[in-house]
């Protein structure tokens, strides 16, 4: 037995399927997840002593590498002053500028703790702003775990929201309409409808939780017509995006700026930081400036900060990472395009910088339902090949790769390499 096999059936029976987050338990591709020790730069080391090759990067934060150093000093320095107060520090005011000036729908920012906190706090905002209790969601597109994005769609078809999980009530997934993505037609229907009851729409702006799928050419822009015409908040969720298509998320890539914007990930350096911002007016009805409430023991967290602003700093300090990371992109793809070739293949590779997706199938995705067409099976094979030759990919289809600035011409060959090997095993 693996030391990490023998962690995993000891945590089987203290923690819900042996993890703090599903994903993890590798229950998409089967097999043992890896229990990891440690990271640097583009490696994870797991306890076993084996280097993998990092592509997931703790899922999206660690865009510089593992363990960057101006992060790990400002933490060093930070933890010497006490880790908490609750109390307003000159940190968090640095980080509101900071975020401000690099997020172009951002006027005014809240901090919280995650991913999940900051769209649960900006539909509740939203709604508190349109005095309208209605939002429309994607299919495919993940929010967090909050009970109003817990919905899925009814197969094809434009639906009434239905709880995707136990414990989400009937009346909670009743207030959640949900559209295909890349849908503009079905969205329309969805509003006209719906006259006056949609506060928000809310999507991820290129989706990373149903494998990458990237906005059709005039798709946000559609969106932001179409809730310019309803009053409809649009909310932009960043939190894998934001920091990393460009210094100022996919609002910047693809010039259309929403009215609100969620973010986690990169913006807490690899520790536990959410934040939501948006225009003045909507900002301004949140507690205590206005009514909606919305607070947090640990938000702003002064190490977290800390983190969050010389990653931040050094993001938007150096733009170059940006061109960096679109180059490794082009380089990483176009060695996985010549390895389909190579074994005969017409998989569909779903890519824009840093974020990519091989799907294993041959239509195109553009969608929920495009992405489950995918061999599972094969996928599965294919990941436990990669794991073999020592490249550590997200272990489920419907999850976008992160490259860090960090992989090397020589690293970025290998994972070539490994990739054309696996495609082949997998598959034979
Ligand atoms: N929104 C998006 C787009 C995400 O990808 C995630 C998490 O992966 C979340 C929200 C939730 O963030 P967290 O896991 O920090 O709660």
């Amino acid at each position: 037995m693996t030391t990490s096999e023998q962690l995993f059936e000891k945590a089987k029976t203290l923690i819900p399927g042996g993890v703090n987050s599903p994903v993890r338990a590798f229950r998409a591709v089967g097999g043992t997840p890896l229990f990891i020790k440690s990271a640097k730069g583009p490696y994870v080391y797991d306890e076993d002593g084996r280097q993998y090759i990092e592509l997931i990067n703790s899922w999206g934060p660690m865009i510089l590498g593992h363990a960057f150093e101006p992060v790990e000093k400002a933490v060093r320095e930070a933890i010497q002053h006490s880790f908490s107060f609750g109390a307003p520090t000159r940190k968090e005011v640095e980080m509101a500028e900071l975020i401000i000036d690099m997020v172009p729908s951002v006027e005014k920012v809240r901090m919280v703790n995650s991913g999940t906190e900051a769209t649960m706090a900006a539909i509740r905002v939203a709604r508190g702003f349109t005095g309208r209790d209605k939002i429309i969601k994607f299919e495919g597109c993940y929010h967090g775990h909050g009970d109003s994005f817990l919905i899925a769609a009814g197969s094809g078809a434009v639906t009434m929201g239905i709880p995707d999980s136990p414990g989400v009530t009937k009346a909670t997934a009743a207030d959640t309409l949900t559209a295909p993505y890349n849908n503009l037609a079905a969205v329309e229907v969805l509003l006209d409808n719906n006259q006056n009851q949609v506060a928000a729409l809310i999507l991820e702006p290129v989706v990373g939780n149903m494998g990458c799928v990237l906005p059709e050419p005039g798709f946000l822009e559609g969106l932001r017509d179409l809730c310019d015409k309803h009053g409809v908040v649009l909310i932009f969720d960043e939190v894998m995006t934001g920091f990393r298509l460009a210094k100022g998320g996919a609002q910047e890539r693809f010039g259309v700026v929403p009215d609100m914007t969620t973010m986690g990930k990169i913006i807490g350096g690899g520790m536990p930081v959410g934040a939501y911002g948006g225009r003045k007016e909507i900002m301004d009805v949140v507690s205590p400036a206005g009514p909606v409430y919305q607070a947090g023991t640990l938000s702003g967290n002064p190490i977290a900060m800390s983190a969050g602003l010389a990653m931040l700093h050094h993001l938007n300090d150096h733009p170059d990472v940006y061109t960096q990371l679109d180059q490794i992109g082009e380089k990483l793809t176009a060695g996985f395009r010549a390895g389909l070739q190579k074994a005969g293949l017409n998989y569909t590779i779903n890519h824009i910088s840093s974020m990519f997706t091989l799907f294993m199938t041959e239509r195109p995705v553009t969608n929920f339902a495009e992405a489950k067409s995918c061999d599972l099976p094969l996928f599965g094979r294919y990941f436990h090949a990669m794991l073999k030759r020592g490249v550590y990919l997200a272990p489920s289809q419907f999850e976008s790769l992160f490259l860090s600035t960090v992989l090397t011409d020589d690293l970025i060959q290998q994972v070539i390499q490994a990739n054309e090997e696996s495609l082949l095993e997998a598959v034979s």
